[in-house]
């Protein structure tokens, strides 16, 4: 198993992943699950979720999937409807045009079917490879984790992998966090990068999992930050001469 931070002080990665995720889970109560019935409704429901949490999708669904039920009643649907119907979950007119134009295709080269493939998945309009992973592991039992930007950084400095390839990362996580979890786990990692675990300045001394977390990569930031130009708060280092000739560093503005 991929385990850099099998350190001294801290138990495998397989053993700090569920504390991890058990910790993050109250603090981003945005990701707790979508409530739907086979792929089409997930698929609805995830592309309704962007830019909103799952607990507002949840009182849209019920009125809109007793409205439209298969692909056809959405491809041909009125779209002022659906823009009423959704409305509550924001973006409601991109959304709206976006589940339309997904279910069109849907009846027009797949029978009416959610595919089961992530090549499939991603041609569909409003559907990019997160929203495509969440259904291949939620609906059809396919492998499959989230892995952005936040979650590569994350996974690394939590030494649950040490890999920078977003494959690697997601088959190394995959590995070590229950399949139950998987997409949660991605996205409250995703919502700790934002709010905690910043890409260049962790707040390590406010962080929730900070005794399970090796800080792998995190103490050479600051260092590296300086010889790159910039202060500890992340202000760029502005060099210059006194009129005696004699160099000086201030934080820019
Ligand atoms: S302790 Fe620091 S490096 Fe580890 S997850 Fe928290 S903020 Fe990120």
């Amino acid at each position: 198993m991929d385990d850099p931070a099998a350190t001294p002080k801290l138990p495998p990665a397989r053993d700090r992943v569920v504390p991890i995720n058990d910790r993050l889970a109250p603090l981003y109560p945005e990701f707790e699950g979508l409530n739907y019935e086979g792929p089409l409704q997930l698929l609805i429901a995830v592309i309704l979720s962007a830019q909103c949490t799952d607990a507002r999708v949840n009182k849209i669904t019920p009125a809109l999937f007793a409205r439209f039920r298969t692909a056809r009643d959405f491809a041909e649907c009125d779209i002022k409807e659906l823009q009423q119907l959704i409305k509550q979950s924001g973006f409601y007119k991109s959304k709206a045009k976006n589940i339309r134009a997904c279910c069109v295709e849907l009846v027009n080269r797949f029978g009416g079917e959610v595919p089961a493939n992530l090549d499939d998945l991603v041609t569909l309009p409003g559907v990019g490879r997160k929203t495509a992973n969440v259904i291949l592991g939620h609906a059809f039992d396919t492998p499959g984790v989230t892995v952005d930007t936040h979650v590569g950084r994350l996974a690394r400095r939590l030494g649950l992998t040490r890999h920078r390839d977003p494959v690697k990362v997601e088959l190394a996580l995959a590995e070590i966090v229950p399949q139950s979890e998987w997409l949660h786990f991605s996205g409250r990692l995703i919502m700790h990068g934002r709010k905690v675990c910043l890409a260049r300045k962790p707040r390590c001394e406010k962080c929730p999992i900070a005794d399970l977390c090796p800080k792998i990569g995190v103490k050479g930031l600051a260092a590296k930050r300086k010889r790159k130009g910039h202060t500890s708060s992340g202000r760029k280092v502005v060099k210059s001469k006194t009129a005696d000739g004699e160099a000086t560093e201030r934080a820019s503005a």
